[in-house]
């Protein structure tokens, strides 16, 4: 017997409600709701490989700033955000470090890297 599952598209602010209707296999037969091509795209992706984008902090060391706000490069399966959290929750970052710069290389196998959003600078060098 079909099924449906509601996704929400997040590509702009419309936030088109979506309805896949899957069968017994786990196909989708059918999309509804979407108002563009990107809508029909991200809720076929977001079916078969839902990803995120992990955002969060580490914490420093030999800085005046106590955490550093990081960020994976590009999306990750949205099963590995709760293991890549703890994975971040263990890591002390020293500077410098420059914005976009790498922290951590191919977070748990997934090809993406963890980078920093802002700059860090040792004690002496900030203002
Ligand atoms: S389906 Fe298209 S119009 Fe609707 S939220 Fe997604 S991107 Fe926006």
């Amino acid at each position: 017997m079909a099924r449906e599952e509601k996704i929400t598209c997040i590509n702009c602010p419309l936030g088109c409600p979506m309805i896949l209707t899957i069968d017994d296999g786990g196909e989708v037969t059918s999309i509804d709701g979407y108002k563009c091509k990107v809508g029909k795209k991200y809720a076929m992706e977001e079916y078969a490989n839902p990803t995120r984008v992990l955002t969060a902090t580490v914490l420093t060391q030999g800085s005046s700033q106590d955490l550093l706000p990081v960020r994976t490069a590009a999306p990750i399966p949205k099963a590995k955000l709760v293991e890549g959290m703890r994975v971040l929750a263990k890591v002390k970052v020293s500077p410098p470090v420059a914005m976009g710069g790498v922290v951590i290389s191919n977070l748990l196998g997934t090809g993406v890297d963890i980078v920093a959003t802002s700059d860090l600078d040792s004690r002496s060098e900030r203002r």
